[in-house]
């Protein structure tokens, strides 16, 4: 079978693979489509995040959906033909993390397509059983593969805090951002603003149910934000950008003993900004890592026509054609927001 690998910075290959086999408690599934994520490029443009390095050739890839092609021994959730979306993350259940809940923070998380772990950029993948969903027919492989986005957006929504009647603002309208926009909205926070410096995604994020949108490159972004809530500025602002420049945004127009929720990755691995100015609001930071235990409630959103993850998927391309997917990505070329990648 074919499989997309990055070698090293900037040397991704498409290569033969062996195809795996269901174990015990496993399902195998052929691979439809898979989201090209800004963390996918940070392992290509840059080889790393963080102190996570790319130094053996790794299968890259989370976003993804498929059909079971076999089932293991054991296994009963799911049979050979359904429509599944994936859940990226292998827990181990019994460390103190998982034991309090916080699966995404598992001290023994493996991760799909994070070093040394191999990704879902390729025709088959076994998987463990309890980590897959069906989705409802009605719901593209492309819908699917969005729901791992999707899932960091309702969780972000979720860690910010009773966010029903606030004020929201997002900083940055790629597939995460307008996720967050998107889950805030339906779990009704008042008014949602997004920023963002590409025009073709403030119309998007329009479309997608944003009150209003800004230019993030507006010198004055700040200060119009806080005149669109009467001053007083955002209840909760969502970072989704992974700019340094949206983090201090972030804490300057956040309202006195507001919620800034980060889930960009800089480049660079350095977040700042002014402590005055966020430390005389007492502002509160949440960090966020991935999702927790959200698969479900986003295929719910989807499937109840409250969410739309369709709109995300800008450009395809096939296997052979990854690079360019990437390149695409890493570039916003053709003002894209998710380009996905189909087996
Ligand atoms: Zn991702
Ligand atoms: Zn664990």
């Amino acid at each position: 079978m074919r499989a997309v690998k990055i070698f090293a910075q900037d040397d991704l290959r498409v290569v033969d693979m062996q195809k795996p086999t269901a174990g015990p408690g496993e399902v195998l599934v052929q691979v439809k489509s898979v989201g090209v994520c800004a963390s996918d490029v940070h392992y290509y443009a840059e080889g790393r995040i963080g102190d996570a390095v790319v130094t053996e050739p790794l299968v890259i890839g989370h976003e993804f959906a498929g059909v079971i092609a076999e089932v293991g021994p054991g296994v009963t959730n799911v049979k050979p033909g359904d429509r599944v979306a994936v859940e990226p993350g292998i827990h181990c259940g019994t460390c103190d993390m998982c034991e309090e809940g916080y699966l995404n923070l598992c001290r023994n998380m493996r991760f799909c397509g994070t070093p040394p772990f191999d990704g879902s950029m390729r025709e088959f993948m076994a998987w463990p059983s309890h980590l897959v969903e069906k989705v409802p027919d009605s719901m593209t492989m492309d819908e699917a593969a969005m729901l791992e986005p999707l899932a960091v957006g309702v969780y972000a929504v979720e860690i910010a805090g009773d966010i029903s009647g606030k004020t929201v603002c997002v900083l940055g309208a790629g597939a995460i951002g307008l996720s967050m926009m998107q889950a805030a909205k339906a779990a009704g926070c008042a008014q949602a603003f997004v920023t963002d410096k590409f025009p073709f995604r403030l119309d998007l994020a329009k479309k997608l149910g944003a009150d209003q949108t800004f230019d993030a490159s507006d010198p004055d972004l700040v200060a119009k934000v806080k005149q669109a809530t009467g001053g007083r500025g955002p209840d909760i602002v969502f970072e989704a950008s992974g700019e340094n420049e949206a983090v201090c945004q972030a804490g300057e127009m956040v309202r006195p003993a507001g919620t800034v929720v980060i889930g960009g990755i800089p480049s660079d691995d350095l977040m700042s900004m002014p402590a005055s100015t966020v430390r005389r609001k007492q502002v509160r930071i949440q960090m966020l890592r991935r999702s927790n235990k959200a698969l479900r409630k986003s295929i719910e959103l989807v499937a109840d026509g409250k969410i739309d993850v369709a709109s995300f998927v800008t450009h395809r391309f096939g296997i052979e054609q990854a690079e360019e997917a990437f390149i695409t990505t890493r570039d916003h070329k053709d003002v894209s927001i998710r380009v996905v990648v189909e087996m």
